[in-house]
């Protein structure tokens, strides 16, 4: 089976499924993107429009995420975007960590099929997942490396666009970490060069 279909599958459960927010909500908001992709991103929640058109980071503060891609020439469709919840809570509070609890498992899974190289961290609910116990005001914009679930990944905790919005510092920081991406993707991609060589 495909990535593709792996992901097509966990979608048709997680919709038949009861999961917290599901009754206030319109949409499942699974993610979107690119199944064979080396970058994952993780937010917060669906909002207003990303719960009417099931798709994640289509409001403000997506578009504001696309203008960013663009910033570092990496086209959205090329990256997979998802949620720590997949419906959207009620009034955009905070997901509850019980709610973010039951999600847990499908986004692992999703992560499990894609297997991405750099999981970008989009606000503190996903940064918390990964590493737990740190301030975003402090890591923001650094990359760990990180033992999940048997495999090393690099973890950028970056603030959430929509934080961007609201502050005009944040919008500096937050475009100024966007930058770091490429240096991490080409020290990336050079590391499985050498592998390949050495397997030569
Ligand atoms: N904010 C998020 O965290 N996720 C979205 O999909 C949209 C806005």
């Amino acid at each position: 089976m495909t990535k593709k279909q792996d992901l097509e599958n966990l979608k048709s459960e997680m919709k038949k499924i009861s999961l917290p927010l599901k009754k206030g909500a319109t949409n499942l908001v699974f993610g979107e993107g690119n199944p064979d992709t080396k970058i994952f991103f993780l937010g917060e929640g669906p909002g207003y429009w990303e719960d009417i058109k099931a798709r994640p980071f289509v409001g403000n503060a997506g578009l504001f995420l696309n203008q960013l891609l663009q910033s570092i020439k990496v086209e959205r469709k090329d990256v997979f975007i998802t949620n720590v919840v997949c419906y959207r809570p009620p009034s955009n509070r905070d997901p509850f960590p019980e709610e973010i609890e039951a999600f847990e498992p499908y986004i692992d899974k999703m992560l499990e099929i894609i297997k991405p190289k750099i999981i970008v961290t989009l606000g503190r609910f996903s940064m918390a997942k990964f590493l737990p116990g740190v301030k975003i005001s402090i890591v923001h914009g650094k990359a760990f490396d990180v033992n999940w679930r048997g495999r090393q990944i690099k973890v950028v905790p970056m603030y959430h666009p929509a934080a961007a919005l609201r502050n005009g510092s944040v919008m500096l920081q937050i475009k100024e970490d966007f930058l770091k991406v490429p240096g991490l993707l080409k020290e990336m991609n050079s590391k499985i060069d050498a592998k390949q060589i050495q397997l030569i």
